[in-house]
């Protein structure tokens, strides 16, 4: 891309901000703290405290250089997870899902292994089988209904930040070994 070439549409929500821009970015808490390994609480509201959440989300995942993020990992126990990301087509997708239910296909499922990383153990990738597809169902911050389809990058993060509102984080699906390795790089062990 230029300096002339605009911004992808995407880029914008409808009324033209981007998102995030009225938000303030948190730190990220790093796996061990007890947010990140319990289950979220779903979100009963769809108020203007949820509308902030979700641009603080955003802030935080951009100036963490993030593809996504879950609430718990800026602290807040709530059912509600933002991207930022591609499917294996290159096409690119922004959205905050609240209350997601994640869909994948009926077992066996094809498989992709591809390196997996997580800004709550930071520094540490590791080989991490996902379904290669998974559809998740919500709604965004206004409470309208929202469905992602996704392949390839964009299906491994709806599968790993469904995870953590479940809190699960993606070293929990490893073996021990891989686990204690990425814990270690990350400086958590
Ligand atoms: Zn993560």
């Amino acid at each position: 891309m230029t300096d002339h070439e605009q911004a992808p549409p995407v880029d914008r929500a409808a009324d033209g901000r981007v998102p995030g821009e009225l938000g303030r970015a948190h730190p990220i808490t790093q796996y061990g703290e007890a947010v990140l390994h319990r289950a979220c609480k779903p979100v009963e509201a769809f108020d203007d405290a949820l509308a902030a959440l979700v641009e603080d989300m955003f802030a935080s995942m951009h100036a963490a250089n993030g593809v996504g993020l879950a609430a718990n990992q800026i602290g807040v126990d709530a059912r509600v997870f933002v991207l930022d990301c591609e499917d294996a087509d290159g096409v690119r997708t922004v959205a905050a899902v609240v209350n997601p239910v994640l869909h994948l296909p009926p077992a066996p499922r094809e498989l992709m292994v591809d390196d997996e990383g997580c800004l709550s153990v930071p520094g540490a990738f590791e080989d991490t089988p996902r379904s290669t597809t998974a559809v998740v169902e919500g709604f965004d911050a206004h409470g309208e209904p929202v469905r992602i389809e996704g392949t390839g990058t964009l299906a491994r993060c709806l599968q790993h930040e469904y995870d953590h509102l479940e809190g699960t984080v993606y070293v929990d699906r490893l073996p021990k070994k891989a686990r204690n390795r990425a814990l270690a790089e990350a400086g958590l062990r």
